[in-house]
């Protein structure tokens, strides 16, 4: 199965449901906002992407930024997975989850001299170390603790995703990783470090890449890297090439899928005996979450139509930041007559929009569902204007599970005081 827009939600006798649960009864219950997620589609993402690398020995690192909900984490956890973290935050959230800590790789360009201790001392599979700095960092405190560090260079491929700039990871201009050029320098530097076990080699050059053709081009820039690093006898486990598939955000988009990604892997990487690590967020999360939103006010005139939502930039910022088209449909397909309609959050800044000129039939009160809204949706939500975040509920088969309750207005000021 894809994880395509499809998978998990779809009407019933003309009301949208995910899996045996109608989303009109979770609204009616859990309120609005609300994230829902559809247990069977992370499940069917995630086997999906495992039997594409059948062939190949592997580890699939789900990215936990894309969705660290301890359920969702869980979920993935009892299918075998491992996790890419990128925060101390992240790995203590793995383990509350269930997750193994030797099945967990740490990325980022800032790992503090704590977070660097906690890893070590929870014994994590591998660092993605990104700087000469942090690899020296990494060893002296392996040093003090009388551990042995095990890293992975980040090598950045230079390889355009040619994706949104603000995602594009890959290209020389950036601060993620080592220049390519730099690589095997930094390696013989690592070789020498004693607290340090080199165990792979590790890229990410962006996210949200529907064309696999600039995987392929990385995955060939770091096999001939491996091959250099094995000809001055440095040998590697395993070979992590990151996150980053995408997915389709709309109904009618086509974007390369697990079949022409993995293919683009295995193709450039046919003989190698590494393990394959891969680090996917938003293929796994992506089309496995709605954001219900109920219609507040309908304002007509002007030269536009705007319907204010109860769902703003706060909970889900993708099409403010990115300028991201996410589907928004109806609970119920009924007839009415389309309009044209700005689809904006109560949010004061005009760029807090969830959809523009969206043809729907709006009558105050409605619920709408924000598709493909799994990833990058409630984690990078916040509490601007004050607004508690949105309940996250699971839904597996006909139950429906709160897997995070909405925020009370009181536990947003808790931890404030006013000086005497
Ligand atoms: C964000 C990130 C990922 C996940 O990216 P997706 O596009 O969600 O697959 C993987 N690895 C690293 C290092 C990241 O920063």
């Amino acid at each position: 199965m894809s994880a395509g827009a499809g998978t998990g939600f779809a009407y019933r006798d003309g009301a949208l449901h995910a899996e045996d649960v109608a989303l009109a009864s979770v609204a009616a219950r859990c309120g609005t906002p609300c994230y829902v997620y559809s247990k069977a589609a992370l499940t069917a993402a995630y086997r999906g992407f495992a039997a594409a690398f059948a062939s190949r020995r592997h580890l699939i690192c789900y990215a936990v930024k894309a969705n660290p909900n301890l359920a969702i984490l869980n979920v993935f956890a009892r299918l075998g997975a491992g996790f890419d973290i990128v925060s101390g935050g992240e790995l203590a959230r793995v383990i509350a989850a269930g997750g193994d800590p030797r099945k967990v790789v740490f990325s980022g360009v800032g790992k503090t001299v704590a977070e660097i201790r906690e890893a070590l001392t929870a014994e994590i599979l591998c660092f993605n170390v990104e700087s000469v700095a942090e690899l020296l960092r990494i060893d002296r405190i392996a040093g003090e603790l009388g551990r042995i560090a095990p890293v992975s260079l980040r090598v950045n491929p230079d390889v355009d995703a040619k994706t949104h700039p603000y995602i594009a990871t890959g290209l020389k201009d950036n601060k993620f990783g080592v220049a390519y050029g730099d690589a095997l320098a930094w390696y013989r530097r690592a070789r020498e470090l004693k607290n340090l076990r080199i165990e792979g080699i590790d890229c990410h050059i962006g996210s949200q890449l529907t064309d696999v053709a600039p995987f392929a081009a990385a995955v060939e820039r770091v096999i001939a890297l491996v091959e250099a690093l094995n000809a001055e006898g440095i040998t590697l486990s395993h070979i992590d090439v990151g996150g980053g598939l995408g997915i389709p955000y709309r109904a009618e988009e086509r974007a390369d899928g697990i079949a022409e990604y993995a293919a683009a892997i295995l193709n450039g990487s046919a003989n190698r005996r590494e393990t394959f690590l891969f680090e996917p967020g938003r293929y796994l999360t992506g089309n496995a979450g709605v954001l219900l939103t109920r219609v507040e006010y309908l304002k007509r005139g002007g030269e536009r139509n705007f319907a204010v939502v109860d769902a703003a930039m706060n909970d889900l910022m993708r099409p403010a930041l990115y300028d991201a088209w996410h589907d928004i449909v109806p609970l119920h397909e009924h007839a009415g007559t389309l309009e044209s309609w700005e689809i904006v959050g109560p949010v004061c800044e005009s760029g807090d929009f969830i959809g523009r000129d969206r043809r729907l039939a709006l009558q105050e009160g409605d619920v709408l569902a924000i598709r493909s809204a799994g990833a990058y949706g409630m984690s990078m939500s916040s509490n601007y204007n004050t607004r508690p975040r949105a309940a996250e509920v699971m839904i597996d088969g006909a139950n429906v599970h709160v897997i995070r309750k909405r925020e009370h207005v009181a536990e947003l000021f808790a931890n404030e005081t006013i000086p005497a």
